[in-house]
């Protein structure tokens, strides 16, 4: 059955719903607290846009290699290595200049998004397996790094 339904955002919009009386109404009435579709896909492309803008900001420092690959892939992969790059930065566990730098490195689009689901220790971890050179660098500056930060009455 065809229902105009008002949405919770005022506009309205047609429905196709089935089933008996009840269980149309009862749909019906859930739908109008709902936003329409329309709303709904802009709500959701104002806040992909606001966390780019906040990506963006937070990684405006590092100095980013352009990506190779398509265009299409470019342009996804660039907005992956931003969230990724803006969440290594906010996390006091990873903000270690040398996990974003072994990140900085690559520069294939294909590589972020093969990888983007995956956690930040195992993103770091499949850095250092491409870059074993690099990794060995950093791994080298951090045993550095720890041994400096050890009081020296210990
Ligand atoms: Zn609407």
């Amino acid at each position: 059955m065809e229902q105009r339904i008002t949405h919770a955002c005022g506009h309205e919009q047609v429905h196709l719903l089935y089933g008996f009386d009840s269980q149309v109404a009862r749909k019906a009435r859930w739908l109008s607290t709902t936003k329409c579709r329309a709303c709904f896909v802009a709500d959701k492309q104002a806040e992909q846009a606001k966390a780019a803008a906040q990506d963006s900001a937070a990684i405006a420092h590092l100095d980013l290699p352009a990506l190779t690959g398509s265009e299409r892939q470019v342009g996804w992969a660039t907005a992956i290595r931003a969230g990724r790059l803006a969440a290594l930065t906010a996390n006091p566990h990873t903000r270690a200049a040398a996990d974003c730098d072994l990140c900085l490195r690559i520069v294939d689009a294909e590589w972020w998004i093969d990888h983007r689901d995956l956690s930040h220790a195992d993103l770091i971890a499949r850095t250092a397996e491409l870059l074993p050179v690099a990794d060995m660098l950093v791994n080298h500056q951090r045993s550095e790094a720890v041994r400096h930060e050890r009081p020296a009455t210990l």
